[in-house]
């Protein structure tokens, strides 16, 4: 492996900010132990022990859940930033680093095509940033009900229920979309305030019809809020993506409300959401007046549009400096591992398509860079049991997937089985983040092959 740049480049640069407050007086520091390297290595020894006992999220042989390394960028200037530890609570407490979220946030709205009038920041995660949009929501149409798809992330119904809204959720069809039929003839039930539209589901990267729902937004009016944690930086490259993805991605600045999860594909640590919201007068609910917090600030501050109140400073920072380091445009760097993702996810999909022992879903190829298979039996139980085998065995090889529970109608081989319309069965599932994924398809597919032959041979 490549030596790591991030410590040289860390000391370099913590050197030259400690500089900066060179003209206080010194002082000696009281924490104690601080001044007892030893013994400070000797505890980091154990901690290396108890990390290590890890799957290896950072390799690309790694292909199971949504994970990817932070930009060693974010890593030094999370950490650089630490020396400070600024919280973006308030102007008081994180001057730098809430300027330096601004404007990072300012770059993702611009990604999604809002330029000046919108309302947003960074959360402490894609749970908090839904809540947040969700909130808004039931400022909005209060008493009024939300509505999903049933492959919406399972958040949306619990904060639902935390805010004491009524939360409905609709079929979703072959493909993981929202189906616009049991939409629509929810729509005509009444009462909707606002429909939940996700760009990449969690479970396969499924990508429901936004365009399509816009278009019944004019006969019933609703809020659509666009839950696009994951699959929100795929904007970069909707031109890559199939029609229909395309289509809802070339919609998205049409919607009410937005959250990204920069901690999913947007190479930060964790602690990353962000939600926006496009009508900036939305921050009139979040309005109140806190005099301990605030008496020193003149401007608006972002403790005033959020609903949490300490937030790492730090978060910002490494965000800020990836977005420099890779600016959030099409055909840059950053769109360019994306493109590589999806491209091995494209791959692993039409391998699967040739191999008898497999079977991948009938309504079509991957949406985004997920690709999720069942094992070609006739029979769930079993095709259930050799998923888990092989997910097993692959491991043992040093290959990480993952496990997915989807309906059964999803696939072909259960036309004998529409007896049971809600039956799921258990399926491998693989989400290809890392650009190096690209090259390592070939390894990846290989590795499995072997581990579902060891598995076949019992
Ligand atoms: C991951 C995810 C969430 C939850 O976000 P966290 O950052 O894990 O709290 C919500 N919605 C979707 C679509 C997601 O993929």
């Amino acid at each position: 492996m490549t030596t790591d740049p991030v410590p040289d480049l860390l000391s370099r640069a913590s050197e030259a900010l400690m500089a900066r407050f060179s003209t206080l007086p010194a002082f000696e520091p009281a924490t104690a132990g601080a001044d007892d390297p030893a013994r400070m290595a000797e505890v980091l020894q154990a901690v290396t022990d108890r990390l290590g006992d890890n799957f290896p999220y950072f390799h690309p042989l790694y292909a199971g859940q949504m994970l990817k390394p932070p930009h060693p960028v974010a890593r030094a200037a999370y950490a650089l930033a630490m020396t400070i530890n600024p919280n973006n609570h308030a102007l008081d407490g994180g001057r730098a680093s809430s300027a330096m979220e601004m404007e990072a946030v300012a770059e993702i709205a611009g990604m999604f095509g809002w330029k000046d009038a919108y309302l947003g920041h960074l959360t402490s995660s894609g749970t908090i940033a839904n809540l947040e949009a969700l909130w808004v929501a039931g400022q909005v149409a209060p008493g009024k009900r939300i509505v999903g798809s049933e492959q919406a992330h399972y958040t949306h119904q619990r904060i639902s229920g935390v805010l004491r809204l009524d939360y409905t959720s609709v079929e979703s069809d072959g493909r993981g979309r929202m189906n616009m039929d049991a939409l629509e003839s929810e729509l005509r039930n009444g009462n909707v305030g606002t429909v939940v539209a996700t760009l990449g589901t969690t479970a396969i990267g499924a990508v429901d019809p936004l365009d399509e729902i816009l278009a019944l937004q004019g006969k019933y009016g609703f809020r659509i809020h666009v839950d696009a944690a994951y699959g929100g930086y795929f904007k970069l490259i909707e031109e890559a993506l199939d029609v229909p993805a395309r289509r809802a991605f070339g919609a998205i600045a049409k919607a009410d409300s937005i959250v990204v999860d920069p901690h999913k594909h947007g190479l930060q640590p964790y602690g990353c959401g962000c939600v926006l919201f496009r009508d900036p007068g939305v921050g009139r609910f979040y309005k109140h007046d806190s005099p301990y917090t605030y008496f020193t600030s003149k401007e608006l501050h972002l403790g005033e549009i959020s609903l949490e109140c300490s937030r790492a400073g730090a978060a910002a920072v490494a965000l800020w400096a990836t977005q420099r380091m890779l600016p959030l445009v099409p055909g840059g760097e950053f769109a360019e591992g994306l493109r590589q993702g999806r491209e091995a996810a494209l791959e692993l999909d039409g391998w699967l398509r040739n191999q008898s022992r497999f079977e991948a879903l009938a309504g079509g190829r991957p949406e985004l860079d997920i690709v999720v298979w069942k094992v070609a039996d006739g029979d769930a139980a079993r095709a259930s049991k050799a998923a888990n085998d092989i997910f097993l065995a692959s491991a043992l090889r040093g290959l990480h997937l993952a496990l997915v529970q989807l309906p059964l109608i999803w696939f072909q081989s259960c036309e004998n089985d529409l007896a049971e319309p809600k039956a799921s069965v258990t399926c491998l599932r693989s989400v290809l983040m890392k650009p190096e994924h690209k090259v390592w398809i070939a390894t990846i597919c290989a590795m499995l092959q072997s581990a579902s032959e060891a598995v076949e041979r019992g």
